[in-house]
C-alpha cells in the first residue's frame, strides 16, 4: 500500500560529546538549549507539581493498601487525560496546524480490525489508561512504601536530589534501549511488542499504548533505586516522565506551531524512524547505543542504504513482518 507522504526533517546529528573528535564545550550548550529547554525542564516542573499537589504524603505508605494504588492509579489518569488528551485533541480532533510538520500525511485510523475497539484512539487510550496508568501507580507505590518504611536511604540534600534527576535521562537511555532491545526478539515480541507497533502512523495516545507484559518492564525504571541512592520525589519524577514524555515523541508532529511563524519542538524523528522501519533506534538519542551496536538511522539517504543491506544480509530480517504501510523505499 502506498503511503502518503508527509514531512520529514533534516537528518539529525548525535549530540556533540558523541561525535569524533568529542566536543564538550558544544555538548554543554546542545544539553541546555536543545536537550533540557524546553521540554525536559517540563518533565521535571510537572514532576515537581504532581509530586507536591496531588501525591499523597509518604506516611500513607507505610502500610500499604489497595486504596493507595487506587489513589495513584486515578492521579495517573487525571494527568493523562489531561496532558496526552489535551495534545490529542489540539492537534488530531481540532487539527490546529492541519498537517503542517506532521510526519504522515494520513490522520489516525478508524474502522481498522488490526487495532482494540477497532480504532487506533480507543485502542491506544485503553492500554494507555488502564494498564499503563495501573503499573506506574503500583511500582510507585512499592517504592513508596520502601521508603516509607525506611528500608532505602533517602537523598534529602537539593543539590544531590536535582543531580540524580538530572541523571535519570541518562538512566532510561540505557534502560529504555536494554528492555526495548529484548521486546524485539521472539516471542516477546510477538507476545508483548507486536502491541505498540500496530502504530506506524502515530498519535499522543500512542506513546504508552503497550500490552501489561511490556508496561512490566518499560516502567521498572524507578527499581533502579533499589541500587542507587534516590528519593520520593525522583521515584514519582520516572513514573511522570515514562508517562507523559512519549506523549510529545509519539504526537504525529515533529514541531507545534505556537503561533503564525512561531513553532517549537514536538515530535521525535529518531524515535518515528523506529516506527517506519521497525529495526534501526531502539534507544534514545541521548545515549547514541544504536551508533554503537549499527543499528542506527539519522533519517539520510545514507543511513536508510545501510539500512537495507542489513536486511538483504540477514533472511530472518528480511522476514520480518514489516507493516505494508511501512512500505518506503527513501527516508
Ligand atoms: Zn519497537
Ligand atoms: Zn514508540
Amino acid at each position: 500500500m502506498q503511503r502518503p507522504r508527509g514531512y520529514d526533517p533534516q537528518p539529525f546529528d548525535l549530540p556533540p560529546i558523541f561525535q569524533s573528535p568529542p566536543k564538550p564545550v558544544a555538548m554543554l550548550r546542545w544539553i541546555v538549549t536543545e536537550f533540557m529547554w524546553p521540554q525536559s525542564l517540563l518533565w521535571i516542573g510537572l514532576a515537581a507539581a504532581t509530586y507536591h499537589l496531588v501525591t499523597p504524603g509518604l506516611d500513607r505508605f507505610a502500610s500499604l493498601g489497595v486504596d493507595d494504588i487506587a489513589i495513584l492509579w486515578a492521579r495517573n489518569v487525571g494527568l493523562m487525560l489531561l496532558l496526552i488528551g489535551g495534545q490529542h485533541w489540539w492537534l488530531h480532533m481540532r487539527k490546529a496546524q492541519g498537517t503542517q510538520f506532521k510526519y504522515e500525511g494520513r490522520w489516525l485510523a478508524k474502522g481498522r480490525k488490526s487495532f482494540t475497539f477497532d480504532d487506533q484512539t480507543r485502542d491506544n487510550m485503553f492500554w494507555t489508561l488502564v494498564s499503563g496508568g495501573l503499573v506506574a501507580a503500583f511500582y510507585e507505590a512499592i517504592m513508596f512504601r520502601l521508603y516509607a518504611g525506611g528500608a532505602l536511604p533517602q537523598l534529602d540534600a537539593l543539590w544531590a536530589i536535582g543531580a540524580m534527576t538530572f541523571a535519570v535521562f541518562w538512566i532510561e537511555g540505557v534502560h529504555f534501549y536494554l528492555n526495548h532491545r529484548l521486546l524485539h526478539l521472539d516471542p516477546l515480541y510477538g507476545w508483548f511488542h507486536a502491541l505498540h507497533h500496530r502504530n506506524v502512523n502515530t498519535g499522543p495516545w500512542s506513546g504508552i499504548s503497550m500490552h501489561p507484559g511490556e508496561h512490566l518492564l518499560y516502567f521498572s525504571l524507578p527499581f533502579v533505586f533499589l541500587l542507587l541512592p534516590g528519593s520520593p520525589f525522583i521515584i514519582t519524577f520516572c513514573c511522570v516522565y515514562l508517562m507523559i514524555s512519549p506523549s510529545p515523541s509519539h504526537s504525529g508532529f515533529d514541531r507545534f506551531v505556537v503561533s503564525e511563524g512561531t513553532n517549537v519542538h514536538g515530535g521525535d524523528y529518531f524515535h518515528n524512524l523506529h516506527h517506519r522501519y521497525f529495526e534501526v533506534n531502539y534507544g534514545m538519542l541521548l545515549v547514541p547505543l544504536d551508533k554503537w551496536f549499527g543499528t542506527l538511522h539519522d533519517g539520510s539517504l545514507e543511513a536508510h542504504e545501510r539500512m537495507k543491506d542489513r536486511r538483504r544480509a540477514s533472511v530472518h530480517a528480511a522476514d520480518s513482518a514489516m507493516p505494508d504501510t511501512n512500505d518506503r523505499t527513501t527516508p
